[in-house]
């Protein structure tokens, strides 16, 4: 067959071909197809996953594929048989073939080493955390360079009386600072510190979930609720079982739903008043950090600093009266600082909002109108900002995102560094060779 018409076939046409080449049902593998197509795995490597599992090659009737430490489990390997521990188990409902689907994700683990699952709905196992389980003709794929387990109809569990020596602990008990994208199954224990519910539009129409921030003595996240829980209100102390980390605006988010419970606890969440204190370096390799203190010097004052107007419908900065999306509007004044902040390591750009740039300016808004009428220039505000802290060294915190604008540190506090002893002792060491 010509490239020109593989790209043009559809997954029926693929399903069929594999059917005939495979001399198997093609319901079946138009299901397996779809399965993991909607899972985001390309075409191509869907159907050598199917053609592997199908035992194209004349290695079927082989029955069960060897047993294998999850160390030696690789990418190379289409189907093992596992014997391990389930670490974790969380549910997550998906769509595909305009049906919902509840599939089960988390970790095995053996004395060897841990490994992430799938199980798909057709799997027929129950993996509890805790349970010890055989898992035989497990299929293996490739999930960010890294093997995965995929526990589907073909897959044989059984839960066996074995206990394993296993260097990690069973369940998902986690603090929020140890948290990362990708990770399911997870418990903790946190106060709600800021909750709002949220009208969106939802799979089936308009939705109302809960958004807001959570705090543990370990740090804070963004957390959302997808089925409002009454238990999660502002000031409450719970226990979240069996939610999912994600990524939200660069920074991990914990996700409440359907099938996590919620448990108002009797006791209050202590929370931790100090934000993570990190190299510029680490923080922006880290990709995004929803609560962390950085300090450097203040190299710079960025264009678009100081008096700015604002589109009154979308908030965006406008240049000459003109906004991007709005076209000419009628602009609204306010104050804002980008400060790139350097500590040797690398650089962000420090975001302060009106309040914050009011102090490094030293006036309001009023005042930096009169400030800009007088010099009949608007630039004199920047220029002020910029004599005052440009030179000086700055502790920040803030919401930091690192995406294609850039690293930006949405400030919260901005504080000068003359507080920290070694910065004083420098500054007397100075005035004492002057
Ligand atoms: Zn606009």
């Amino acid at each position: 067959m010509l490239p020109s018409n593989r790209q043009s076939m559809s997954l029926e046409d693929h399903a069929e071909e594999l059917a005939s080449d495979l001399g198997v049902d093609k319901e079946e593998v138009t299901r397996d197809l779809e399965n993991l197509v909607n899972y985001s795995v390309p075409m191509d490597e869907a159907k050598q996953s199917l053609r592997r599992k199908y035992g194209d090659g004349g290695s079927s009737g082989d029955g069960t594929p060897s047993s294998k430490a999850i160390s030696e489990v690789s990418t190379d390997d289409s189907n093992v048989t596992v014997t391990a521990v389930v670490l974790t188990s969380g549910r997550r409902s998906i769509q595909y073939n305009g049906e919902q689907h509840v599939i089960r994700e988390g970790q095995l683990a053996d004395e060897t080493g841990k490994i992430s699952y799938t199980a798909w709905d057709g799997f027929s196992g129950d993996l509890q955390p805790g349970q010890t389980v055989r898992l035989g003709n497990a299929g293996v794929r490739e999930w960010d360079g890294q093997p995965e387990l995929n526990l589907g109809d073909s897959t044989d569990p059984e839960v066996v009386d074995e206990t394993l020596d296993i260097d990690y602990e069973v369940g998902g008990r986690a603090a929020l600072q140890d948290l990362a994208p990708g990770d399911r199954g997870i418990t903790v224990e946190v106060q709600v510190l800021e909750c709002e519910q949220k009208v969106i539009d939802g799979r089936d129409g308009e939705t109302t979930i809960l958004s807001g921030v959570l705090g543990d003595e370990s740090g804070r996240l963004p957390f959302t609720d997808w089925e409002p829980h009454d238990e999660i209100e502002e000031g409450a102390s719970v226990r979240l079982d069996e939610t999912f980390v994600r990524e939200f605006r660069g920074a991990p988010s914990v996700n409440v739903s359907e099938f996590s419970t919620v448990t108002a606890l009797d006791r209050t969440v202590e929370v931790t008043e100090d934000a993570p204190r990190m190299s510029i370096r680490e923080a922006v390799e880290s990709g995004g950090l929803f609560d962390v203190e950085l300090a450097g010097n203040v190299i710079e004052v960025r264009d678009g600093s100081g008096l700015i107007e604002r589109c009154p419908e979308c908030g965006r900065v406008i240049q000459n009266g003109q906004c991007r999306s709005h076209g000419a509007v009628e602009g609204e004044d306010d104050l804002r600082t980008k400060a790139i902040l350097d500590d040797g390591t690398d650089t962000v750009t420090a975001v302060l909002d009106d309040e914050l740039t009011a102090r490094v300016y030293g006036g309001d808004l009023d005042d930096a109108r009169e400030h800009a009428r007088d010099a009949m220039d608007k630039e004199v505000v920047a220029e002020r900002i910029s004599d005052r802290i440009v030179g000086r060294e700055y502790v920040v915190r803030g919401s930091l995102s690192v995406d294609e604008y850039g690293a930006n540190l949405t400030a919260s506090t901005f504080t000068e560094a003359d507080d920290d002893p070694a910065t004083r002792a420098q500054a007397l060491l100075q005035e004492a060779d002057a």
